[in-house]
């Protein structure tokens, strides 16, 4: 990512509107106690070989799932917490100033800058106006404030994955989408979440998280994806979409299905 991008923002509130901001599980248990509500997107990918020690991007894959199995099919899971609200965010006050500015979680505090080191910023993919990127006031987008909170995000990303692992399990949620075909929206409601996340922090408190044992099912639109996973023995189900990019939704989950 290049440091010297410049930017300023016009505090268009854009990026506080339909939102599905991820969260540490601290940041989730904080936002549940400011009365939002909170979500589980997960996706998978399957895993047969470790990648090569050269290849960042499988590592940095590695390092933020965990390992499961779906049927006979080692693969690993990729859970995000989220808030997740269409419209305004909650917090968000009528000038479009944020009402929890001192508590704003971390991705508030990253954007328009990326969280992944690997991503290369472009602005044409980010919600802010074009005159963020030419005002003649402009300060550069990564300050010591943002890169401390991109380096605390990615940490904890990386150190939550059991935590988030046991949380799956807490809510018994075992299904997924497969990466990069779409992803599933798990969502519950506030009493639910409160309850799996306190239980959360006492197994943390007690060191008594547990490896992942569940049976994954893998959600599918795509019929050439359910052949595959039927030959390699993989548990799923085959979710019907009207047209690619909708979504479905079903008992405490939406399934978003992407136009390959
Ligand atoms: S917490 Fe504040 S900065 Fe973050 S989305 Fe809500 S209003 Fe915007
Ligand atoms: S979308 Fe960009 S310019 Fe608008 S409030 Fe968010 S960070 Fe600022």
């Amino acid at each position: 990512m290049k440091d010297e991008v410049e930017f300023s923002c016009t505090s268009c509130g854009r990026c506080c509107h339909d939102l599905k901001l991820p969260l540490s599980v601290s940041e989730a248990k904080n936002w549940l106690e400011r009365g939002g509500e909170i979500g589980v997107i997960c996706d998978l990918m399957p895993w047969v070989d470790e990648p090569d020690p050269a290849d960042k991007v499988s590592l940095r894959k590695k390092s933020l799932s965990f390992q499961a199995r779906s049927g006979l099919l080692s693969v690993r899971v990729n859970p995000v917490l989220v808030a997740h609200y269409e419209g305004a965010c909650p917090h968000l006050l009528s000038d479009f100033r944020c009402g929890q500015y001192d508590l704003r979680p971390l991705a508030c505090r990253i954007y328009p800058a990326e969280v992944n080191p690997l991503q290369v910023l472009d602005p044409s993919s980010k919600l802010c106006p074009e005159d963020a990127w030419q005002s003649k006031d402009f300060i550069p987008l990564i300050d010591h404030g943002v890169r401390n909170a991109i380096e605390a995000m990615n940490e904890l990303a990386a150190l939550e994955v059991s935590a988030k692992a046991n949380l799956c399990r807490l809510l018994s949620i075992k299904s997924a989408a497969l990466a990069n075909q779409g992803y599933v929206l798990h969502h519950f409601d506030r009493l639910t979440c409160m309850n799996a996340l306190s239980e959360l922090f006492e197994l943390m408190l007690a060191g008594l998280l547990v490896p992942d044992q569940s049976d994954w099912s893998v959600i599918t639109h795509r019929s050439e994806t359910v052949d595959d996973l039927k030959s390699v023995g993989a548990s799923f189900a085959h979710v019907h979409l009207k047209s690619p990019n909708q979504s479905l939704e079903l008992p405490n989950l939406t399934y978003i299905g992407f136009e390959i």
